[in-house]
């Protein structure tokens, strides 16, 4: 009942004219029965929108303010990302909670902004290489999912997506083993599952960290990894390509 949703975080990467050529090449593979997501720095959602236009990839955003309008200067709300043609949106990425100190209660924020405007928010979780050193990662991937459920609650969690993303495996080229990420998917589930069976069952839950065309057949074929959310891989047509047709090959057997 989950279609599978290849998603692509580009980072602070991309030109127009690189631009151009990712999508097109992305438009020019795209297999039947998966979800495809792209997620470019806000400057070049409008010219994204545009490429994609016509096509079923879906547009996202990598942030969003959790105010609405006013004075806040460098800030993108959801209204505007609606307005450009955003569906989804990325909250509480790693490197966002990191390196611009953003916190469990403004993560929820952003995402009760982002619905309140249709969009559908990403949810980012995952612990780092200490914490899952000290046995600490179910409590903390727990606790970031629960500070947007104590928010939002159940009804307003529905048709968002949940990214367990090992912070030790993103952009280092270290991957969770399939039954690590499936570990803490089945736990992520399970704690939809106690405030709501058909939202459990129906919230896609991706993994990302250093999914690549050779890793991403043996992670999509866990029973609750329902895609994935790529970095660098995504930037490249062919490689962001063939994880899509990995999940294709997948959803159809
Ligand atoms: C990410 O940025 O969300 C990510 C998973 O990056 P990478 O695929 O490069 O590890």
């Amino acid at each position: 009942m989950r279609d599978y949703l290849i998603a692509g975080n580009w980072k602070m990467n991309g030109s127009r004219a690189a631009n151009d050529a990712l999508v097109d090449g992305i438009r020019r593979s795209v297999a039947t029965g998966v979800e495809y997501l792209v997620c470019p720095p806000h400057p070049f959602i409008d010219q994204v929108a545009t490429r994609l236009s016509g096509s079923d990839v879906q547009l996202g955003a990598q942030n969003v303010s959790e105010y609405h309008e006013g004075a806040y200067t460098g800030e993108v709300s959801a209204a505007m990302l609606a307005e450009l043609g955003c569906r989804y949106v990325l909250v509480g990425h790693s490197e966002r909670r990191a390196l611009f100190a953003e916190l469990d209660e403004q993560v929820a924020a952003k995402f009760a902004a982002a619905i309140e405007h249709d969009i559908k928010p990403v949810l980012c979780v995952g612990e780092t290489l200490a914490q899952r050193q000290a046995n600490e990662t179910d409590a903390v991937v727990l606790a970031q999912l629960d500070a947007v459920l104590g928010i939002v609650g159940a009804a307003g969690f529905a048709g968002a997506v949940v990214a367990y993303e090992p912070v030790w495996a993103i952009g280092t080229g270290e991957t969770a083993t399939p039954e690590q990420a499936q570990a803490v998917h089945a736990l992520l589930r399970s704690r939809l599952a106690e405030l709501d069976a058909d939202l459990a069952a129906s919230t896609r839950i991706l993994y990302g960290g250093s999914m690549k065309p050779a890793n991403a057949h043996g992670l999509l074929s866990m029973p609750d990894i329902d895609g994935g959310l790529i970095g660098g891989a995504s930037l490249d047509a062919t490689q962001f390509s063939e994880i899509g047709a990995a999940a294709a090959a997948l959803a159809s057997s």
